[in-house]
């Protein structure tokens, strides 16, 4: 099983599947990273605000695993928005994971009411220089909110990642990002279990075609378009079946028929609306 890497902006890569741990209880992180760990996963998506870095972070020196053989992203709250708020964050972040440097470090969300985003990016751009983390991106950006960092910052971020799954495609931003070589990562890739995703028919229809769950036609979807997922699951045995993705492919019609379920289902928060 090997994951395939995408190449970012800043010319590092990035594994195109990882494991995401929002709502994973602090106590119980340790262990079901190590379980993440052990199924092969070498991308763990987190953020301080999941208050499980430390746990996290035991996990990875507790495998044994190189640095180097790891991708480690966490997040910039939104309170820690400015400049020496943010230098003081991700050396946080750092000390609770135990590391020298992230591989990718994200503003969590614009908070657009605090009008701080653009002196956060140009935190992030110092972080990045100074070798805290390798490569630096978005999440939750909006096409004008990317559109002003792009003109007032001097980096264009490697990734947005942002609420992204069958229901709720978000086609504005990905256009977007895309054509300025931003990289989607696609948070909520299963919607987050808020809707009957499983039950409609086109992904039904190519789980039953493939031999696999409809997770996994779901996670297959995201892959071959091109998305960046990491989706997060408490159980070992799921974690275990939403890595293995490679042994099947969609078909053109398949991949057309998920995309054609798009009907403007955010399950989350609006961007403009999270201070
Ligand atoms: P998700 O879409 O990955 O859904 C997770 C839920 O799906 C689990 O709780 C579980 O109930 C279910 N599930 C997982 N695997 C399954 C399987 N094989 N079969 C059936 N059900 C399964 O949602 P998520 O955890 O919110 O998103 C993934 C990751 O994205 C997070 O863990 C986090 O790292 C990131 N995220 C980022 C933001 C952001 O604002 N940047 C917000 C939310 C999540």
């Amino acid at each position: 099983m090997t994951v395939p890497t995408i190449q970012l902006n800043s010319g590092y890569s990035i594994p195109q599947l990882g494991f995401g741990v929002f709502k994973v209880d602090p106590a119980e992180t340790e262990r079901i990273v190590t379980d993440a760990l052990e199924a092969g996963y070498r991308h763990i998506d987190t953020a301080a605000i999941y208050g499980n870095e430390e746990g996290v972070g035991r996990a990875i020196a507790a495998s044994g695993i190189p640095r180097d053989e790891l991708y480690i992203t966490t997040k910039l709250w939104n309170d820690d928005q400015g400049t020496d708020s943010a230098y003081a964050a991700i050396d946080r972040s750092l000390d609770k994971l135990g590391l020298d440097h992230v591989d990718l470090y994200l503003i969590h969300w614009p908070t657009p009411q605090k009008d701080r985003y653009v002196e956060s990016w140009h935190a992030l751009e110092q972080i990045a220089a100074d070798g805290k983390s390798r490569s630096i991106g978005v999440s939750n950006f909006l096409v004008p909110h990317l559109e002003r960092i792009i003109a007032e910052g001097g980096t264009v971020p490697a990734v947005n990642q942002i609420e992204l799954h069958p229901a709720y495609q978000q086609r504005d931003v990905t256009e977007f990002s895309r054509e300025n070589g931003i990289h989607i990562e696609a948070w909520g890739p299963l919607g987050q279990g808020k809707y009957p995703l499983f039950d409609e028919e086109p992904v039904a229809a190519a789980a039953a075609a493939h031999g696999v769950s409809p997770a996994q036609a779901v996670l297959k979807w995201h892959l071959q378009i091109g998305n960046i997922v990491f989706p997060k699951s408490n159980s070992a045995e799921r974690i275990r079946e939403n890595l293995d993705l490679f042994g099947f492919e969609l078909t053109a019609d398949e991949i057309d028929a998920i995309s054609g379920l798009e009907r403007g289902g955010r399950v989350s928060a609006h961007p403009d609306e999270v201070n």
